[in-house]
């Protein structure tokens, strides 16, 4: 997120409010662009099946500079496998981001 003064020669127009990115002038054209911090929801229902270690679904907004709108983008350390309550809580998180996507107003 950037204020006028500190924003790169690139970047005509301020941040979206869900910007967590630290824009810079060298920034190749590929990365210019917001994102967010993300969303991450545990699945701590795939350790058993999936072996060690932790497993969970990460959901941040995406937005190229020139871009209009945000895309929600959604990753996962694998298949997902979700019991019921972390389905539930992974809608949630969904709505959430898409919500502050929209800037709050949905
Ligand atoms: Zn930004």
């Amino acid at each position: 997120m950037h204020s006028d003064d500190e924003r790169p020669f690139w970047l005509s127009a301020p941040c979206p409010t869900w910007c967590a990115t630290r824009h810079r002038d060298a920034d190749a054209p590929r990365f210019r662009e917001h994102v967010s911090e993300p969303v991450r929801v545990l699945l701590s229902s795939m350790s058993p099946r999936a072996g060690g270690g932790r497993y969970y679904t990460e959901i941040t907004l995406h937005q190229g500079y020139r871009e209009v709108s945000p895309l929600i983008h959604i990753t996962a350390t694998r298949h997902l496998l979700c019991t019921l309550d972390e389905a539930r809580e992974l809608g949630a998180a969904l709505l959430d981001v898409a919500r502050r996507g929209a800037g709050g107003s949905e």
